[in-house]
């Protein structure tokens, strides 16, 4: 018989009630009990629903109440020294909150630690810090406490928790000069400890993941999992050994060595000839988990083409060892579609969240159990829906083919090189170090207020713009007061960047509930992509031609770049990557174009995500980074020689990218740097950027207003490195997140700087 079994289930319920809950405890309006109530009935009903539904494998501990690496650190105490007196055995919460968020009482002024992307995910984990002399200890037994939670409703469910080697492979070491690694012997103990207790306690499996095994590992790191589980599995539960995310053939060599249970295979990034190969030698005693079902998008499973994989793999594997999963954890999935009811229902019927994914894996393992399933409902529907997808005219628009047929390479250049671009520029007539932001202000509690009135209809259209218009020419006034060079319209009749622009573009559909985590109490909630994607009308011209209605200075147009928008939305798998990328591309280039003839001088092609839309092994980036480039460039390149391009980027080291940074040949970039005191600009010792560049001067990312002095500094390092002629002062981002009070300050003294220098 297979076994129907689940990575990992969305944290945050079904209507967001994690955020609430954490959000009001942190406010204070609820009490730690009342948390703790809550999020018992969230993963109550968790496990409650996969058991309905078929799944046999539950998962435990996948939950938590802000981060799973989070969690770990607290395992196995590896608390760092700052924290050490928020350290109190009934205050639990307070350290792990301190640890998350940072702490901040009376005179105690604690940082957080350091958040960073969950390899190629839009999820956020919590860096984990070790120290020279670090000692571990199994500090919390929360993997234990909700195993026995769940069984004491009759569900016997497989913890999970995350592998020593990952663990510390995604942790960073804060003394120098020492090895990370070195730690491995000490933490063992740890982790044997707690798969002893869990198999005393009745634990059949634990699932242990080691998404490293993702990445690209030396030879002799590898070997480390051998030595590694060779210890752990002594009095321990089934260990079922999981990775996802990549291609896992390049590490399987070892993997398939190590001494565990079970190996879960992440199949959707999996070739079938690799497949083929692992199957050719995957050793006769262990589980053969086929993550079959994608747990990082959101449409319905093929499931003959499912069937057809699952029964290849039988032809090697017993029965009996076969489990069938999703490709990841669904904690990057939306949790139910079922909600949502205005959604077009041809479009609906092709759509499978969280849980129908389990539907799905329930499906599979029934059809394989028995034979009633070969005819049934479920399979023939899911047949049709297929079907009817891959020939829905919603989907295909022909116009927009033959667009892609004729991209060229006059698309893909400026008329003449950046040197004489300068030149012709020059008319712009700006300063030396001209001045300028990102693109937004503050998204004060009034325009957020607006905007939802709006949306809820309490308020018409025209009051809307009315007010949207009042902003603008505020932000206008207020730039053109304190002398900005060039000034931005603010943004305020954006939700969200790339919401912003989809909702305006044919292709996209919005769920109502299909938020996913992004991290702790924070979820996003990414449009979908579905069909080739068209712009029926200019989407941004009307604010900017207003803006640049009320001011002599030049405005800049703002438009999110192709890359962002394919990154941070659930994108088509029934075409590349690369081909949506490059249908936003030729959409936002009418956007550009449209956006010239009305005047505008100055054009921003923000690109923030174009970093991580990075592959996780190297071997890969070159073609992803070949059609970034192409995109961004397509986007940007048609217009006039005159007309200055920006581009904008953050959220991420640029040191080696910047080659490729170069190739997007945009006349200014303004780049994040001043969290890291512009260590950026050591790249520039070696690397000549040629065109200009605005390294972020101050750190939007708090209400700290940036004195004089250290912009000032700032600016003086980068002209070490960077021509003055192409140097620009601007923050590190845009300001939407921050208050008024502390951007006039922060904006005044910026001007300032930039006039001084002068
Ligand atoms: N133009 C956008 C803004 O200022 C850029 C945001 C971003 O880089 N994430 O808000
Ligand atoms: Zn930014």
């Amino acid at each position: 018989m297979v076994i129907s079994s689940n990575l990992g289930y969305p944290r945050i319920g079904p209507n967001r009630e994690l955020k609430w809950s954490l959000e009001s405890f942190w406010k204070k309006e609820i009490n730690e009990t009342k948390l703790l109530e809550d999020i018992s009935r969230i993963k109550k009903d968790n496990w409650i629903i996969q058991k309905k539904s078929g799944i046999q494998h539950v998962p435990s501990n996948d939950f938590s109440l802000y981060d799973h690496v989070l969690d770990t650190c607290l395992v196995v105490n590896a608390i760092p020294d700052r924290y050490k007196r928020l350290k109190n055995k009934k205050n639990f919460l307070n350290l792990y909150f301190a640890m998350a968020r940072g702490f901040q009482s009376g005179s105690i002024d604690i940082k957080a630690m350091e958040m960073t992307k969950w390899f190629d995910t839009n999820y956020h984990y919590i860096v984990p810090e070790f120290k020279n002399n670090q000692k571990f200890k199994l500090a919390s037994t929360k993997i234990i406490d909700e195993f026995l939670e769940a069984k004491s409703f009759g569900i016997l469910t497989r913890p999970v928790i995350l592998g020593p080697l990952s663990f510390l492979y995604l942790g960073k070491s804060i003394s120098n000069k020492f090895n990370k690694f070195n730690l491995l012997s000490k933490i063992i103990p740890i982790y044997k400890e707690i798969f002893t207790k869990l198999k005393k306690y009745g634990a059949e499996w634990i699932q242990v993941d080691e998404p490293i095994l993702s990445l690209d590992l030396d030879k002799s790191f590898k070997n480390k999992f051998i030595s590694t589980y060779d210890k752990l599995v002594k009095q321990s539960p089934k260990i079922l050994l999981t990775s996802y995310f990549a291609n896992v053939y390049p590490n399987y060599d070892v993997l398939r060595k190590v001494n565990v249970s079970g190996i879960h295979f992440d199949l959707i990034n999996l070739e079938t000839k690799y497949l083929t190969k692992i199957l050719a030698n995957f050793p006769k005693n262990k589980f053969f988990s086929a993550g079959i079902i994608n747990g990082r998008n959101i449409w319905k499973n093929n499931l003959s083409k499912s069937i057809e994989i699952i029964k290849q793999i039988r032809r090697k594997i017993n029965f009996e060892r076969i489990m069938i999963a999703p490709s990841c954890s669904l904690l990057h999935s939306p949790i139910d579609l079922n909600k949502e009811d205005k959604i077009d229902l041809n479009i609906k019927s092709w759509l499978s969240f969280a849980n129908q994914k389990l539907d799905e894996i329930a499906f599979l393992k029934k059809y394989f159990n028995s034979n009633l399933l070969q005819n049934s409902k479920f399979l023939s529907q899911n047949v049709k829906a297929n079907k009817q997808r891959r020939n829905s005219k919603l989907i295909h628009n022909q116009k927009v083919k033959n667009k892609i047929k004729s991209i060229s390479s006059r698309l893909l250049n400026r008329k003449n090189k950046y040197a004489n671009r300068q030149e012709i520029q020059s008319k712009l007539n700006l300063p030396l170090f001209p001045t300028t932001t990102i693109g937004s202000f503050p998204q004060t509690k009034s325009v957020r207020k607006a905007r939802l009135k709006f949306k809820r209809k309490e308020i018409s259209k025209n009051t809307y713009e009315k007010f949207l218009k009042s902003e603008t020419k505020k932000a206008i006034k207020f730039q053109e007061k304190i002398g900005m060079d060039v000034l931005v319209h603010g943004e305020f009749e954006r939700n969200d960047m790339v919401e912003y622009f989809g909702e305006q573009l044919h292709g996209f559909i919005f769920t109502k509930f299909g938020w996913v985590q992004s991290y702790g109490s924070r979820c996003v909630k990414p449009p979908i992509i579905y069909g080739d994607i068209n712009r029926n009308t200019p989407m941004t011209i009307k604010w900017s031609k207003y803006a640049q209605s009320l001011t002599k200075k030049i405005v800049k147009g703002m438009l999110t770049g192709p890359v962002t928008i394919l990154q941070w939305s659930f994108v088509r798998d029934d075409q590349s990557r690369e081909l949506t990328c490059k249908q936003i591309a030729l959409a936002l280039r009418e956007e550009v174009l449209d956006l010239e003839k009305m005047g505008l001088k100055i054009i921003q092609i923000d690109e923030p995500a174009l970093r991580e839309g990075l592959p996780l092994r190297k071997s890969d980036w070159n073609s992803y980074l070949n059609w970034a480039i192409d995109s961004f460039k397509i986007a940007s390149s048609s217009v006039k020689d005159e007309t200055q391009i920006h581009t904008h980027m953050c959220y991420g080291e640029f040191d080696d990218i910047l080659d490729s940074i170069e190739k997007l040949d945009a006349d200014v970039i303004s780049i994040e740097t001043s969290r890291s005191n512009m260590e950026l600009l050591d790249s520039f010792k070696i690397y000549k950027y040629p065109n200009s560049i605005g390294p972020g001067v101050y750190d939007i990312h708090s209400p700290r207003v940036p004195t004089i002095n250290e912009m000032k500094d700032l600016l003086n390092k980068a002209q070490k490195y960077i021509d003055k002629e192409k140097l620009w002062v601007n923050p590190d981002c845009g300001l939407k997140t921050r208050g008024w009070p502390e951007v006039k300050q922060s904006l005044k003294s910026m001007v300032l700087v930039a006039k001084s220098l002068r």
